[in-house]
């Protein structure tokens, strides 16, 4: 079977594809028409706030789920040139409550952990009990020391 090779004449004319930096670099029809209209801007209401829309930046002004405080967000969307730009859900919580309740969170888990394990230990010493066995102490060969 004859393989067709590539030749140094059938390389002369082709397109090298650009690399990933060299492709960021190249205007997008998005940014075309941010540079043809620079003042342009857009406003809309979320659930608990406003976001605010100008020059491929989005700010949102909001008030807290906990505290009714001003919770402020700021996120580049320039940087999204093909793709949808809903970049997720936007703060609910102020910094001191998102703090608090992150700590609420850990302290209620570490609760629920320490629950289950005193659950299994009483039904670990229940059923050694049943059957006459020594306590286990860590780190202690019971069965070797009777
Ligand atoms: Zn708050």
């Amino acid at each position: 079977m004859d393989i067709p090779r590539i030749t140094a004449e059938d390389r002369k004319h082709a397109v090298s594809p650009l690399s990933r930096q060299d492709a960021k670099r190249v205007a997008s029809k998005v940014d075309r028409y941010r540079q043809e209209n620079p003042d342009e801007f857009h406003t809309w209401d979320t659930a608990r706030g406003s976001v605010f829309q100008y020059r491929g930046w989005r700010f949102y002004y909001g008030s807290c789920r906990d505290c009714s405080d001003l919770v402020t967000k700021s996120r580049d969307i320039s940087r999204y040139k093909d793709g949808p730009t809903n970049l997720g859900r936007w703060p609910v919580l102020c910094p001191p409550c998102r703090t608090a309740n992150s700590q609420r969170i850990q302290a209620a888990n570490l609760a629920r952990i320490r629950a289950l394990r005193a659950e299994e230990k009483a039904k670990r010493d229940t059923q050694r009990e049943k059957y006459g066995l020594p306590q286990i102490t860590p780190g202690y060969r019971s069965d070797l020391y009777a």
